[in-house]
Formats: C-alpha cells, structure tokens, sequence
C-alpha cells in the first residue's frame, strides 16, 4: 500500500468500515512509514474529540473537507528530509 492509497482509505479506517485483509495492510504501512502514522494519529484524535464535545459524527460536508484537506497537504508536503541532499547536490552540479 502506498501513502496515497492509505490516505484515501483513511475515513473508512477510522470509521472501521474496510476489509480485514485492507486493515493489516494499513496497519503494516504505518508500522514503517511515520508520515501516515502521524497523519492517521492527528486525524483520529481530531475526531475523538468531537465526539468527546457531544457529537457522535462530524457532520459529512465537514468530514469531507477535512479529509481533502489532509490529503492535499499529505501530497504538497514539504520533503524536510531531502533538504540535506540537495543543498549537497547544489554546490556539486555535473
Ligand atoms: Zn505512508
């Protein structure tokens, strides 16, 4: 499974509407990818704590954007990691 796919899988996870055999495959991404962990941990803490205010769901509009907010900013992430190599690769041009 790969990052986007886990993301665009992300609402039916947390609402434990996905196949078993998709659950192990989520669960073994995140188990190696600390993005999609992050991600899936901010999300899930978000809504339990709506329900924690009283409301058993996040309306559908609003649960909506929230995940085509997460998943633009999973795919316009700034790549913080690769920093070091290109700086490296800029002094260095073939
Ligand atoms: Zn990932």
């Amino acid at each position: 499974m790969t990052c986007e796919e886990l993301i665009a899988y992300l609402s039916s996870y947390i609402d434990h509407e996905m196949d078993a055999a998709l659950v192990a495959e989520v669960q073994e991404h995140i188990a190696h990818c600390r993005n999609c962990r992050v991600v899936l941990d901010t999300t899930q803490r978000l809504i339990v704590l709506v329900h924690d205010e009283g409301q058993r769901t996040i309306p559908a509009g609003q649960r909506r954007a929230l995940f085509e907010r997460l998943h633009r900013a999973f795919l316009n992430r700034p790549q913080t990691w690769d920093d070091s190599n290109a700086q490296a690769s800029e002094g260095n041009t073939v």
